[in-house]
């Protein structure tokens, strides 16, 4: 399909070209049609998929259609909810991307900065809002948002949300915004409470679903290795030396964890930036934009702080805290290996973790190869039962056989 097809305005397609982007992907294919007919949609994509353009380019589309900017002025006609600040962000420079040939603003508000040139901008006026949902509704308690005009509410990464407890706000902001309005609702995985949060808010929804969240990249080779937990800075920094090469985000559980690891490797003198929930909304910027030029080829992170950044050309995730929720581990893994470039995941596993290993491979319907031969193996005692794979796609418990042990790389 070309873009042309999809009946865009001329300033919009020439932003597009510049872009470089020669025909929508699956998700805009899909869902640009469905907005522009102004249906309600829900829809099952995550971060990579261009899954902002499949809402950011239909709603410009509609307030050019609509001469909106002409008729009222700057008043808000599309809110968008994201829940970091990272990706509202991102959200709204894609909008500014692709509305630089009209005369369509946008801006974006989020916590951990001044409010204050926020209520300024918002007195202003801008035509599209891109906001964290705590922000937004101190903003209204101030009586500095105004939703009366809202036509298109879209609410971004929808588990990660009620991941990080903003359901009560989401759906407060939902209320006040007019009951007559198009909502669009996106979410990487699809959780029973996710849908029924969707059920809520969204009237009669067309359902879009182009990446079925179990399943992981064919390009992405994965490896599992088997490590004490005191060992993994060791074995961190053996397959840094060792193994991977490139870009590399490397995931920690928690701050203090993402802290710890990247002053360890500094002392190794590696290239290293960080990122997480305690960190300035500057300091998060300025290690994102030092890894997006190259300045670090690391960067550590947790899963709030990083998830749903989109972060091109890297060779390779380490799971150096495998996450309890099996989706995420797909979600980290799913960074890499893009654009038909092979990707490598590398995932530490202490005896704690083995449940999580159970867990993602029950997800995935696949079994992660083992890493044998690296010099800090979990101790036998220690180390969690081995998971079979049979034929099927059943695992079962038993132990390793005499033959199987002689095999560098198994699957369980
Ligand atoms: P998203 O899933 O919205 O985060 O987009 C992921 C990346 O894909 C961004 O860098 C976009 O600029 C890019 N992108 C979006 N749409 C297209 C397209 N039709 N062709 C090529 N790249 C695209």
């Amino acid at each position: 399909m070309h873009f042309l097809e999809l009946q865009l305005h001329n300033n919009l397609l020439k932003a597009i070209s510049e872009q470089g982007y020669k025909e929508p992907t699956l998700i805009q294919e899909k869902v640009i049609p469905l907005v522009l007919a102004g249906k309600d949609v829900i829809g099952s994509a995550q971060t990579g998929t261009g899954k902002t353009a499949a809402f950011a380019l239909p709603i410009l589309q509609a307030l050019l259609e609509s001469g909106h900017v002409v008729k009222r002025g700057k008043k808000i006609a599309a809110l968008v909810l994201s829940p970091t600040r990272e990706l509202a962000v991102q959200i709204d420079e894609a909008f500014k991307t692709y509305a630089k040939h009209t005369n369509i603003t946008s801006a974006v508000v989020y916590g951990g900065m001044s409010i204050e040139p926020q209520k300024d901008m918002l007195n202003k006026g801008v035509d599209v809002l891109v906001a964290t949902p705590g922000r937004l509704l101190d903003l209204f308690k101030q009586e500095c948002f105004d939703p009366t005009f809202i036509e298109t509410l879209v609410i971004d990464e929808a588990d990660m949300m009620m991941d990080m407890g903003f359901i009560d706000d989401v759906q407060k902001i939902e209320k006040i915004c007019p009951e007559e309005k198009q909502t669009l609702f996106f979410s990487a995985t699809m959780p029973q409470k996710v849908v029924g949060l969707s059920n809520t808010i969204l009237k009669s929804p067309e359902s879009v679903d182009v990446s079925p969240r179990s399943s992981v990249a064919k390009s992405v080779d994965q490896l599992l290795y088997y490590v004490p937990k005191a060992k993994k800075m060791e074995l961190c920094l053996h397959i840094l030396r060792n193994t991977v090469k490139g870009n590399i985000i490397i995931f920690r559980r928690t701050k203090f964890g993402v802290e710890k690891l990247e002053q360890m490797l500094l002392k190794n003198d590696y290239k290293v930036a960080s990122i997480h929930g305690d960190k300035s909304q500057a300091k998060r910027q300025e290690a994102l934009q030092e890894f997006k030029d190259g300045v670090v080829n690391i960067l550590i992170g947790t899963d709030v702080a990083s998830r749903g950044i989109d972060i091109e050309n890297l060779d390779a995730v380490i799971n150096f805290d495998l996450p309890n929720i099996p989706e995420t581990y797909v979600h980290r893994i799913g960074r890499t290996g893009r654009a038909g470039e092979q990707g490598k995941a590398y995932s530490f596993c202490s005896a704690d973790e083995k449940d999580y290993v159970l867990a993602i491979q029950r997800l995935t319907h696949n079994s992660i190869p083992v890493e044998e031969e690296h010099p800090y193996p979990l101790d036998p005692n220690e180390k969690p039962q081995v998971h079979k794979k049979k034929s099927g796609s059943k695992y079962r418990k038993g132990r390793k056989s005499e033959a199987s042990k002689k095999n560098k790389k198994r699957w369980y």
